[in-house]
């Protein structure tokens, strides 16, 4: 008898990029052409540009989580968990499911799409002291922390823990920090009028960078206009300054100041997941090393894109220019990928990725944005409805859109009543307990894995 497999094509993680490609996969195969596997330890398409409104609480966790299971018309075969390891001489990728299971996944085409984690640096104390805004239990566990340093602050009769309890600290001047900041910023600042004996002048935010200038990527005119903007909320901004130390309950800066405060918001930053140091290939900086078209030299079959991998940028028409860790590549990308495995497995040519930059948009909540679409600079109620406008039309369902839309107009019209949910665990879970960086193999222990397996079956 004969029977008839069908190549597999398995897509590793499932957010911009994973899932724009997996959803070009099932419209553009026909059923007989391959099967679809997707690893995803979520079953949801997180829109992390929405994270910090989550945080803050003008949007719900659900409404940025984007189904996977939306549509009967989906097949693809989802497998609960996070991809440990790729052996890929062996065309296996090693999976811990969501049960702690480790189990073998066969490939015959590998879609790498496992997004990035967030980037840390040698300073003492930070990864058992600060928070994410990387996932949606990052930014769900940040809102209720936060609430609860009023809460503590309002029932201690010490003036030191209170002042601590008040002061909160934001590292990353790029367009994650300087958006968390805002708009947690908004949330103390509106919460502290239900505690009538919580002094509002305790409450301190601060906003610090190594870099000279907050999102250089705006130019000088915007960018300043967003300082002026935070600097008028009372937000302390300081540049070229980082953290030496953080505590449990005091950051120490570079310039030599300690600050008290129970909140540290680590942002400085994105590196490559961890799962691309296992496949033991050239990267740069930590990404993947692809060709334009997104495929691995010397390993037939394998493609990686979004902030896991380094995409020549053909647009910038410079030799060794990658393209930045945004959703607006990743996306596109996620849609070119997915033309190229079908390209390869019909054996026709594949087109290089190429995708001029539309600029940026940056909410600070409110009406107060700045944004820079096709070059033009906006600040004020205009970039905030060019800023909404972008995220709203970028969610990929429509039920997303309507769950978002219906947030915005209801935390406007009514506001925010300050839950804390108490979801918070007693014990404090910070950066490190978040994005689970030490589940991975070594590229020896996958080789090592993937042949024990294999000595076991024959
Ligand atoms: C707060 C914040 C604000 C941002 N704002 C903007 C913005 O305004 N505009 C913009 O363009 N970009 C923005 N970005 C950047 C943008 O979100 C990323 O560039 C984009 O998400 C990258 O897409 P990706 O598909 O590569 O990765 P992700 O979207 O991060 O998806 C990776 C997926 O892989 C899964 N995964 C991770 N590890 C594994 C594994 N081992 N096995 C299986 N699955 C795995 C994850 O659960 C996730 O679902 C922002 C990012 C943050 C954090």
């Amino acid at each position: 008898m004969n029977t008839v497999t069908r190549p597999r094509i398995l897509v590793v993680g499932a957010g911009f990029a994973g899932v724009e490609c997996v959803r070009r996969l099932e419209r553009r195969l026909s059923l007989d052409e391959a099967d679809v596997i997707l690893v995803t330890p979520v079953a949801y398409q997180l829109y992390l540009p929405l994270l910090p409104q989550v945080a803050s609480g003008v949007l719900t966790p659900q409404s940025i989580a984007v189904s996977l299971r939306r549509s009967k018309k989906y097949r693809t075969r989802i497998i609960p968990g996070g991809a440990i390891g790729v052996d890929l001489g062996a065309k296996v990728c090693v999976i811990r499911t969501i049960t702690d299971e480790i189990v073998n996944q066969p490939y015959d085409y590998i879609v790498l799409a496992p997004g990035s984690v967030t980037r840390t640096f040698d300073i003492p104390g930070l990864t058992d002291n600060a928070f994410g805004m990387k996932s949606l239990a990052e930014a769900a566990y940040v809102r209720d922390h936060v609430i609860s340093q009023l809460d503590l602050a309002d029932a201690s009769h010490d003036a030191a823990e209170r002042a601590s309890r008040l002061q909160f600290v934001v590292v990353g001047g790029g367009y994650a920090g300087t958006e968390t900041a805002a708009c947690l910023q908004r949330l103390t600042h509106a919460a502290v009028k239900r505690y009538p004996r919580l002094d509002p002048g305790l409450i301190r935010w601060h906003l610090i960078d190594i870099a000279p200038k907050l999102m250089p990527e705006l130019g000088d005119k915007l960018g300043r206009s967003a300082q002026d903007i935070l600097r008028r909320r009372g937000i302390e901004i300081s540049l070229g300054v980082s953290i030496a130390k953080a505590g449990p309950e005091e950051v120490t800066f570079t310039d030599g100041r300690v600050v008290p405060t129970r909140t540290l918001i680590w942002t400085a930053g994105v590196a490559a997941s961890p799962l691309i140091a296992t496949l033991g290939a050239e990267t740069v900086r930590g990404r993947l090393s692809v060709t334009a078209e997104m495929t691995l030299p010397g390993h037939d079959g394998v493609f990686a894109l979004g902030d896991a991998a380094a995409v020549p940028d053909m647009a910038k028409g410079k030799e060794d220019a990658v393209c930045p860790p945004t959703a607006q590549h990743a996306m596109r990308q996620g849609r070119r990928v997915a033309d190229n495995v079908i390209a390869t497995l019909r054996n026709q040519p594949l087109a290089p990725y190429e995708h001029r930059d539309l600029g940026l948009v940056v909410d600070l909540g409110g009406r107060d944005a700045v944004s820079k679409p096709l070059g033009i600079e906006l600040h004020g109620l205009p970039a905030q409805v060019v800023a909404r406008g972008y995220h709203w039309s970028a969610l990929r369902t429509n039920v997303a859109r309507t769950r978002v839309m219906t947030n915005w107009v209801l935390n406007a019209v009514a506001g925010d009543d300050f839950v804390r949910t108490g979801f918070q665990a007693r014990k404090a879970v910070k950066l490190k307990d978040f994005e689970f960086t030490d589940s991975y193999l070594t590229p020896e222990q996958v080789r090592a894995h993937v042949e024990e397996a294999r000595s076991k079956e024959s």
